[in-house]
């Protein structure tokens, strides 16, 4: 899951006051997440320069990340990235739940084979959190592979000892890492090589979310998932516009922060999540 401990502590709140959801930790709520009368005027101002780089931050790796959790590589990448975000027009008829990233204008998806083998280690190096991560690891991915049945993650524990990006015998490697910027972090699947790991930090069980339910919304971004709140429907919590919508908006999706204005605040994999995967994928 990507969330900054501001995230945390709100929906930390959440539990013992709804109404803690209703003020978003990022951005003005100028639109309710339910508000069918959106117009583009709703829409929070995009960031200049300066604002977004503020809003990013490096991995201990050196990978720069945006929207909390999703990489995008050196500080040059981070600004053509920058620059691709400004001058991209709306796509999608600014009013169009589930979203899939876009890259070029394509969908950023698997094949159809590989979709099919997304085969994976989990790091020994986690020691003590190990059986927890390889637990929720399976939690999460049961969420897609449930929705579509051409969808199949599949550990390979014979990797664990040399589970790493280098590691050319699983497709991605689950690895820990200390951070106090986000629970955990994945890709997507135009991803170059080095960037396409899932990197947990150890607030995974400390959270109050679910760690199945934060590993399943990390492998939504590795099936190709964008955040849910970055449709203008959400009122807060812009990121760009490459991206496709696959069904209606969703306050509740798994890809939803709750702090975004969200419906719910435990993450739970819903019925529009499980129709836009299949949607992409295959029933
Ligand atoms: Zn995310």
């Amino acid at each position: 899951m990507s969330l900054t401990r501001t995230g945390q502590a709100v929906v930390a709140a959440a539990a013992l006051a709804a109404a803690a959801l209703a003020s978003p930790a990022v951005g003005p709520a100028s639109a309710s997440a339910q508000d069918s009368t959106f117009t583009e005027a709703d829409r929070p101002a995009p960031p200049t320069w300066s604002e977004f780089k503020a809003s990013t931050y490096q991995d201990p790796t050196g990978v720069y990340v945006v929207n909390g959790d999703e990489p995008v590589g050196t500080l040059a990448e981070l600004r053509a990235y920058y620059e691709k975000m400004m001058a991209t027009d709306d796509l999608n008829g600014g009013d169009t739940s589930l979203v899939v990233n876009t890259n070029g204008g394509a969908d950023d998806v698997w094949s159809a084979s590989q979709v099919g083998d997304l085969t994976y280690c989990v790091s020994d190096d986690f020691g003590s959190l190990k059986s927890t991560v390889v637990d929720a690891m399976a939690g999460g991915a049961a969420l897609w592979e449930g929705a579509s049945s051409a969808i199949d993650f599949v550990y390979d524990p014979s990797q664990d000892a040399s589970c790493s990006t280098d590691n050319d015998a699983v497709l991605f490697p689950v690895e820990p890492i200390e951070t106090d910027e986000y629970i955990a972090r994945a890709f997507f699947p135009s991803s170059p090589d080095a960037e396409r790991n899932v990197l947990v930090d150890d607030s995974l069980t400390t959270s109050g979310w679910a760690p199945s339910a934060i590993l399943g919304h990390e492998l939504g971004h590795a099936l190709g998932f964008r955040h849910e709140h970055t449709r203008p429907e959400a009122g807060t919590c812009f990121e760009d516009d490459n991206w496709r919508p696959l069904t209606p908006y969703d306050s509740v999706s798994i890809m939803h922060y709750p702090q975004c204005n969200g419906g719910s605040d435990d993450l739970s994999f819903s019925g529009y999540d499980a129709q836009g995967v299949a949607s992409l994928y295959g029933s």
